[in-house]
């Protein structure tokens, strides 16, 4: 009899985290290593979210909360998903979670029975596959093209659709591509489900706030005839810059909110009170006061996305959200650079790193092998070397 269990045996290990750690240990090796793999910002949390906790400790906020969160943070993502995404959540229907990767992680485990499928329009973001397999569910890919902004169009969805479809799972802004669904795109794709009443949504909105256009953000929840089937996930991990908080939460159908809170009361309970409380005041306060941020991320997209257009080999799209490029590189497929066969988006992601000492992560984490994943969540003076590096590199 094996050790360890075939759940775990048969997982992979994230990406994202595994490259973070490869490039945390090259550096403790003295390698001068930049790292563009994590999505995770460079800014500290603002000082007046810093101050509500230190405040929280201060009132001895130190014991067990409920398991689904304060009431005072519900209350405010009530008041945020109203004032931000005109949705109007009651508080049995919020969840507050260990991030939002917790979040999706309860959703997957209270929704999903075996050999239920989830439709995954690839890029999507690494754990997606991997929460749903733990939990018996069939991933489904469905490929999109960077023709087509990375995005699933509604023939393609209805051409994924079976009789054990069980949900669709996507983010917009779009971790990796950058992507966002408007608000006819995504009615577009809710006419769609109009035909299949049983099949659910979760919208993963975690970098609504991080969004270039002036459009604004779409949720899929708006509509009348989804909002009884839509789960909406987000957190504070990325526009207010709180990777560490781990904070995420999810507004949803009651039935589903409860099964959430009684999965997590048996796994992790609340999440960590004083994290908590910071994140009423991150939620009560206008979102312009992390604006500074998202304007600097938007200043790095034109950045990068313009020193990428002068390295021979990258097709790239224009994200319009999140602070990723998702770059194509299938041109060096095959050939051989410094003695060092490419084969693949991995092989590709490793010669980065190896030769131009810049770490990124491969596509195929993502569902898309001929693409690798960029963070500009960087300073821009590295994302200009890191670039110059890989041009070297390539040339
Ligand atoms: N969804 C997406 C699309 C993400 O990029 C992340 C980043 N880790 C998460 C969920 C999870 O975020 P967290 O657990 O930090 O709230
Ligand atoms: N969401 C981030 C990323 O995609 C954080 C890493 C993770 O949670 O996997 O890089």
């Amino acid at each position: 009899m094996s050790l360890l269990s075939e759940r775990v045996l048969n997982m992979s290990t994230s990406a994202t985290l595994a490259m973070a750690a490869k490039t945390r240990e090259l550096k403790a090796q003295g390698k001068d290593i930049i790292g563009l793999s994590l999505g995770e910002p460079d800014f500290n949390t603002p000082d007046y979210i810093k101050d509500a906790a230190i405040q929280a400790i201060n009132e001895n906020y130190n014991s067990y909360s409920p398991v689904d969160g304060y009431v005072e943070l519900k209350e405010a993502i009530i008041n945020k998903f109203k004032r931000d995404n005109n949705l109007t959540y009651t508080l049995p229907q919020i969840v507050v979670s260990t991030g939002a990767k917790q979040a999706l992680a309860n959703v997957a485990s209270v929704l999903l029975n075996k050999g239920d499928e989830v439709i995954l329009p690839c890029p999507y973001w690494v754990s997606y596959e991997d929460i749903v397999e733990l939990f018996e569910g069939v991933p489904v890919e469905v490929k999109t093209s960077i023709d087509n902004d990375f995005k699933m169009t509604p023939e393609q969805l209805e051409a994924a659709i079976t009789p054990k479809t069980k949900m669709i799972w996507y983010s917009s802004p779009c971790n990796p591509s950058g992507s966002l669904y408007s608000t006819e795109e995504l009615r577009a794709l809710a006419d769609v489900l109009q035909k299949y009443p049983d099949i659910y949504v979760v919208s993963d909105e975690i970098y609504e706030h991080i969004n270039f256009t002036e459009n604004g953000h779409a949720s899929m929840a708006q509509f009348d005839d989804m909002y009884d089937r839509t789960v909406t996930v987000n957190g504070v991990s990325k526009a207010f810059a709180m990777t560490g908080w781990r904070i995420g939460f999810i507004g949803a159908p009651e039935k589903i909110a409860r099964a959430c809170t009684k999965m997590q009361g048996q796994i992790t309970s609340g999440a960590n009170c004083i994290a908590q409380r910071a994140t009423i005041t991150a939620l009560n306060e206008s979102p312009s006061r992390v604006k500074f941020m998202i304007d600097e991320f938007k200043i790095r997209r034109d950045l990068v996305l313009n020193l990428l257009s002068e390295v021979e080999g990258f097709q790239n799209n224009t994200p319009e959200g999140a602070f990723y490029v998702f770059p194509n590189v299938s041109y060096y497929f095959g050939k051989t650079l410094k003695g060092k066969k490419i084969n693949n988006a991995t092989d590709f992601s490793l010669f980065l790193l190896e030769e131009a000492l810049v770490a990124t992560v491969t596509g195929d984490a993502f569902g898309n092998p001929d693409c690798i994943r960029i963070s500009y969540a960087a300073s821009q003076e590295q994302i200009i070397e890191a670039i110059k590096r890989i041009k070297e590199a390539l040339s």
